[in-house]
Protein backbone atom coordinates (compact mmCIF):
# COMPACT_ATOMS: atom_id res chain seq x y z
CA UNK A 1 0.00 0.00 0.00
CA UNK A 2 1.40 3.33 -0.56
CA UNK A 3 1.35 5.88 2.36
CA UNK A 4 -0.40 8.92 2.58
CA UNK A 5 2.36 12.06 2.47
CA UNK A 6 2.82 13.54 6.17
CA UNK A 7 2.80 17.34 6.29
CA UNK A 8 6.52 18.00 6.55
CA UNK A 9 8.41 19.99 4.10
CA UNK A 10 8.59 17.08 1.66
CA UNK A 11 4.90 17.33 0.76
CA UNK A 12 5.98 19.51 -2.15
CA UNK A 13 3.59 18.71 -5.12
CA UNK A 14 5.70 17.48 -7.48
CA UNK A 15 4.44 16.29 -11.36
CA UNK A 16 2.75 12.86 -9.94
CA UNK A 17 0.69 14.94 -7.60
CA UNK A 18 -0.09 17.93 -10.11
CA UNK A 19 -1.05 14.74 -12.33
CA UNK A 20 -3.19 13.61 -9.48
CA UNK A 21 -4.87 16.64 -8.75
CA UNK A 22 -5.79 17.43 -12.58
CA UNK A 23 -7.33 13.50 -12.99
CA UNK A 24 -9.24 14.34 -9.49
CA UNK A 25 -11.11 17.31 -10.59
CA UNK A 26 -11.29 17.23 -14.35
CA UNK A 27 -15.33 15.70 -14.60
CA UNK A 28 -16.36 18.65 -12.17
CA UNK A 29 -14.87 21.53 -14.10
CA UNK A 30 -14.94 20.63 -17.65
CA UNK A 31 -18.06 21.50 -19.54
CA UNK A 32 -19.19 24.02 -16.19
CA UNK A 33 -19.18 27.90 -16.35
CA UNK A 34 -17.77 29.97 -13.64
CA UNK A 35 -20.47 31.82 -12.15
CA UNK A 36 -18.45 33.78 -9.84
CA UNK A 37 -14.16 34.06 -9.09
CA UNK A 38 -13.72 34.88 -4.98
CA UNK A 39 -10.36 36.37 -4.35
CA UNK A 40 -9.55 36.90 -0.57
CA UNK A 41 -5.59 37.06 -1.10
CA UNK A 42 -4.43 38.32 -4.12
CA UNK A 43 -0.80 38.36 -2.64
CA UNK A 44 0.54 34.84 -4.22
CA UNK A 45 3.65 34.05 -5.88
CA UNK A 46 2.62 36.84 -8.47
CA UNK A 47 -0.12 38.38 -7.63
CA UNK A 48 -3.86 37.36 -8.94
CA UNK A 49 -4.13 39.54 -11.96
CA UNK A 50 -6.34 43.08 -11.59
CA UNK A 51 -9.80 41.78 -13.22
CA UNK A 52 -9.18 38.44 -12.98
CA UNK A 53 -12.71 38.01 -12.10
CA UNK A 54 -13.92 39.68 -14.75
CA UNK A 55 -12.01 37.59 -17.14
CA UNK A 56 -13.45 33.93 -15.81
CA UNK A 57 -17.01 34.95 -14.82
CA UNK A 58 -19.56 33.32 -17.15
CA UNK A 59 -17.00 31.62 -19.19
CA UNK A 60 -16.84 27.94 -19.70
CA UNK A 61 -14.33 25.36 -18.79
CA UNK A 62 -13.31 24.15 -21.87
CA UNK A 63 -10.56 21.53 -21.44
CA UNK A 64 -7.94 21.36 -18.20
CA UNK A 65 -4.06 20.41 -19.34
CA UNK A 66 -1.04 20.29 -17.61
CA UNK A 67 2.65 21.55 -18.39
CA UNK A 68 5.13 21.04 -16.30
CA UNK A 69 3.55 21.32 -12.57
CA UNK A 70 1.25 24.21 -14.30
CA UNK A 71 -2.55 22.93 -14.48
CA UNK A 72 -4.07 24.78 -17.16
CA UNK A 73 -8.10 25.71 -17.42
CA UNK A 74 -8.99 26.70 -20.75
CA UNK A 75 -12.33 28.63 -20.81
CA UNK A 76 -14.63 29.31 -23.70
CA UNK A 77 -17.55 31.77 -24.23
CA UNK A 78 -20.28 30.26 -25.77
CA UNK A 79 -18.11 28.33 -28.83
CA UNK A 80 -15.15 30.54 -29.06
CA UNK A 81 -12.10 29.97 -26.94
CA UNK A 82 -11.63 32.99 -24.42
CA UNK A 83 -8.31 33.25 -22.39
CA UNK A 84 -7.24 30.59 -19.71
CA UNK A 85 -6.32 30.03 -16.13
CA UNK A 86 -2.63 29.03 -15.48
CA UNK A 87 -2.68 27.74 -11.79
CA UNK A 88 0.78 26.75 -9.98
CA UNK A 89 0.39 25.03 -6.56
CA UNK A 90 3.95 26.28 -5.69
CA UNK A 91 5.30 24.98 -2.64
CA UNK A 92 1.92 23.94 -0.29
CA UNK A 93 -1.21 24.53 -2.65
CA UNK A 94 -3.67 22.25 -3.03
CA UNK A 95 -7.53 22.47 -4.69
CA UNK A 96 -10.24 20.94 -3.52
CA UNK A 97 -13.92 20.49 -4.52
CA UNK A 98 -16.46 21.67 -2.05
CA UNK A 99 -20.16 22.73 -2.00
CA UNK A 100 -19.52 26.57 -2.20
CA UNK A 101 -20.92 27.80 0.78
CA UNK A 102 -18.48 26.00 2.55
CA UNK A 103 -17.01 28.72 4.92
CA UNK A 104 -13.45 29.58 3.90
CA UNK A 105 -10.66 27.99 6.02
CA UNK A 106 -7.58 30.74 6.93
CA UNK A 107 -5.28 30.11 3.71
CA UNK A 108 -8.04 29.30 1.21
CA UNK A 109 -6.88 31.81 -1.31
CA UNK A 110 -9.21 31.75 -4.32
CA UNK A 111 -12.74 30.17 -5.52
CA UNK A 112 -13.81 29.40 -8.81
CA UNK A 113 -17.59 28.78 -8.45
CA UNK A 114 -19.19 26.91 -10.54
CA UNK A 115 -22.95 26.10 -12.05
CA UNK A 116 -22.70 22.95 -10.27
CA UNK A 117 -23.11 24.32 -6.89
CA UNK A 118 -19.42 23.30 -6.44
CA UNK A 119 -16.21 25.48 -6.05
CA UNK A 120 -12.67 24.59 -6.97
CA UNK A 121 -10.75 26.36 -4.09
CA UNK A 122 -7.12 27.13 -4.23
CA UNK A 123 -5.29 26.57 -0.71
CA UNK A 124 -1.75 27.30 0.06
CA UNK A 125 -0.14 28.50 3.66
CA UNK A 126 3.06 29.15 2.36
CA UNK A 127 1.75 31.59 -0.97
CA UNK A 128 4.51 29.93 -3.17
CA UNK A 129 1.44 29.23 -5.66
CA UNK A 130 -0.03 31.21 -8.03
CA UNK A 131 -3.75 31.87 -9.92
CA UNK A 132 -2.84 33.83 -13.25
CA UNK A 133 -5.32 34.54 -16.41
CA UNK A 134 -4.14 34.75 -19.92
CA UNK A 135 -5.90 35.82 -23.22
CA UNK A 136 -2.92 34.27 -25.40
CA UNK A 137 -1.99 30.79 -26.10
CA UNK A 138 -0.84 29.75 -22.31
CA UNK A 139 1.62 27.22 -23.86
CA UNK A 140 3.06 30.51 -25.41
CA UNK A 141 2.85 32.65 -21.96
CA UNK A 142 5.95 33.64 -20.73
CA UNK A 143 6.34 31.20 -17.78
CA UNK A 144 5.70 28.21 -20.09
CA UNK A 145 7.13 29.16 -23.56
CA UNK A 146 10.33 27.90 -23.25
CA UNK A 147 9.91 24.92 -20.74
CA UNK A 148 11.98 21.69 -21.65
CA UNK A 149 10.51 18.29 -22.87
CA UNK A 150 7.78 16.58 -20.44
CA UNK A 151 9.12 13.62 -18.90
CA UNK A 152 6.14 11.20 -20.14
CA UNK A 153 6.16 12.08 -23.70
CA UNK A 154 7.93 10.52 -26.72
CA UNK A 155 10.50 13.29 -26.69
CA UNK A 156 12.20 12.31 -23.78
CA UNK A 157 14.20 9.17 -23.92
CA UNK A 158 17.47 8.00 -23.84
CA UNK A 159 18.70 9.71 -26.64
CA UNK A 160 17.77 13.13 -25.76
CA UNK A 161 19.17 12.60 -22.32
CA UNK A 162 22.50 11.36 -23.96
CA UNK A 163 22.54 14.73 -26.29
CA UNK A 164 21.58 17.17 -23.44
CA UNK A 165 24.79 15.37 -21.10
CA UNK A 166 27.42 15.04 -24.07
CA UNK A 167 30.41 16.87 -22.67
CA UNK A 168 28.79 17.63 -19.10
CA UNK A 169 30.53 16.75 -16.05
CA UNK A 170 27.93 17.91 -13.80
CA UNK A 171 26.90 15.04 -11.63
CA UNK A 172 23.45 12.94 -13.43
CA UNK A 173 21.02 13.48 -10.44
CA UNK A 174 21.40 17.63 -11.02
CA UNK A 175 20.97 17.31 -14.95
CA UNK A 176 17.81 15.42 -14.32
CA UNK A 177 16.48 18.14 -11.59
CA UNK A 178 17.39 20.79 -13.93
CA UNK A 179 14.23 22.12 -15.41
CA UNK A 180 15.99 23.41 -18.70
CA UNK A 181 16.93 19.31 -19.55
CA UNK A 182 13.02 17.86 -18.27
CA UNK A 183 10.46 19.60 -16.46
CA UNK A 184 8.44 17.81 -13.22
CA UNK A 185 11.84 15.54 -12.12
CA UNK A 186 11.72 16.48 -8.25
CA UNK A 187 14.14 15.36 -5.66
CA UNK A 188 12.10 12.12 -4.51
CA UNK A 189 11.60 10.82 -8.35
CA UNK A 190 15.40 11.80 -9.41
CA UNK A 191 16.73 9.33 -6.28
CA UNK A 192 14.33 6.56 -6.89
CA UNK A 193 15.15 6.53 -11.01
CA UNK A 194 18.42 6.79 -10.17
CA UNK A 195 17.93 3.49 -8.34
CA UNK A 196 15.70 1.64 -10.72
CA UNK A 197 18.17 2.36 -13.50
CA UNK A 198 21.04 1.34 -11.24
CA UNK A 199 23.59 4.14 -11.51
CA UNK A 200 24.86 6.29 -8.75
CA UNK A 201 23.36 9.65 -8.41
CA UNK A 202 27.13 11.53 -8.27
CA UNK A 203 28.24 9.97 -11.68
CA UNK A 204 29.15 12.87 -14.52
CA UNK A 205 26.78 13.18 -16.67
CA UNK A 206 28.18 13.12 -19.71
CA UNK A 207 29.98 10.11 -18.72
CA UNK A 208 27.25 7.95 -18.82
CA UNK A 209 26.63 4.80 -21.41
CA UNK A 210 23.91 5.30 -24.15
CA UNK A 211 22.38 1.82 -22.55
CA UNK A 212 22.46 3.67 -19.24
CA UNK A 213 20.77 6.83 -20.67
CA UNK A 214 17.69 3.97 -22.44
CA UNK A 215 17.68 2.53 -18.58
CA UNK A 216 17.52 6.38 -17.22
CA UNK A 217 14.72 7.55 -19.25
CA UNK A 218 12.34 4.34 -19.03
CA UNK A 219 13.27 4.41 -14.89
CA UNK A 220 11.99 8.14 -14.96
CA UNK A 221 8.75 6.77 -16.79
CA UNK A 222 8.28 4.06 -14.00
CA UNK A 223 8.79 5.98 -11.12
CA UNK A 224 6.34 8.81 -12.59
CA UNK A 225 3.77 6.51 -13.44
CA UNK A 226 3.45 4.48 -10.64
CA UNK A 227 3.14 8.08 -8.62
CA UNK A 228 0.13 9.20 -10.84
CA UNK A 229 -0.86 5.71 -10.19
CA UNK A 230 -0.94 5.63 -6.34
CA UNK A 231 -2.21 9.40 -6.29
CA UNK A 232 -5.20 7.81 -8.57
CA UNK A 233 -6.80 5.73 -6.15
CA UNK A 234 -8.09 8.32 -3.70
CA UNK A 235 -9.65 10.78 -5.80
CA UNK A 236 -13.05 10.83 -3.87
CA UNK A 237 -10.79 12.90 -1.48
CA UNK A 238 -11.15 15.95 -3.47
CA UNK A 239 -15.07 15.94 -2.80
CA UNK A 240 -14.76 15.08 0.59
CA UNK A 241 -14.93 18.74 2.82
CA UNK A 242 -13.17 17.56 5.31
CA UNK A 243 -10.14 15.79 3.32
CA UNK A 244 -7.18 17.30 2.29
CA UNK A 245 -5.51 16.67 -1.19
CA UNK A 246 -5.34 13.06 -1.81
CA UNK A 247 -1.29 12.61 -2.28
CA UNK A 248 -0.31 8.98 -1.58
CA UNK A 249 3.41 7.90 -2.01
CA UNK A 250 4.52 4.98 -3.47
CA UNK A 251 6.69 2.74 -2.07
CA UNK A 252 9.91 4.12 -2.26
CA UNK A 253 13.46 2.29 -2.40
CA UNK A 254 15.94 5.06 -1.29
CA UNK A 255 14.38 8.66 -0.70
CA UNK A 256 14.33 8.76 2.96
CA UNK A 257 15.34 5.25 4.50
CA UNK A 258 19.07 6.53 5.05
CA UNK A 259 20.84 3.92 6.68
CA UNK A 260 17.88 1.30 6.20
CA UNK A 261 18.20 -2.13 4.38
CA UNK A 262 18.44 -2.03 0.75
CA UNK A 263 15.00 -3.88 -0.64
CA UNK A 264 17.13 -5.20 -3.08
CA UNK A 265 20.52 -6.34 -1.55
CA UNK A 266 19.91 -5.37 2.25
CA UNK A 267 22.75 -3.10 2.34
CA UNK A 268 22.27 0.15 4.27
CA UNK A 269 20.78 3.09 1.84
CA UNK A 270 23.40 5.96 2.11
CA UNK A 271 22.46 9.51 1.98
CA UNK A 272 24.73 12.66 1.03
CA UNK A 273 24.10 16.37 -0.16
CA UNK A 274 24.06 17.73 -3.60
CA UNK A 275 23.23 21.09 -4.64
CA UNK A 276 21.66 21.28 -1.08
CA UNK A 277 19.62 18.16 -1.22
CA UNK A 278 19.39 15.30 0.05
CA UNK A 279 20.44 12.25 -2.27
CA UNK A 280 19.82 8.67 -1.22
CA UNK A 281 21.22 5.89 -2.73
CA UNK A 282 22.25 2.03 -2.40
CA UNK A 283 25.73 1.33 -2.11
CA UNK A 284 25.17 -2.53 -4.09
CA UNK A 285 22.85 -1.55 -6.29
CA UNK A 286 24.26 1.36 -7.73
CA UNK A 287 27.17 1.79 -9.80
ZN1 LIG B 1 20.76 -2.46 -2.97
Amino acid sequence: MPSRLGRGEDVVPELPEVETTRRGIENAVINRTIVSAIIRQPRLRWPVPRGFASRVESRTVASLRRRAKYLIFDLRQGASADGAVILHLGMSGSLRLLPSATPPLVHDHVDLVLDSGLCLRFNDPRRFGSVLWTAQDPLQHPLLARLAPEPLSDEFNGEYLARAARGRRVAIKQLLMNSQVVVGVGNIYASEALFRARIRPRRAAGRLRSEEFDALASAIKVVLEEAIRAGGTTLRDYVNPEGMPGYFRQKLFVYERSNEPCRVCRLPIKQLVQGQRSTYFCPGCQK
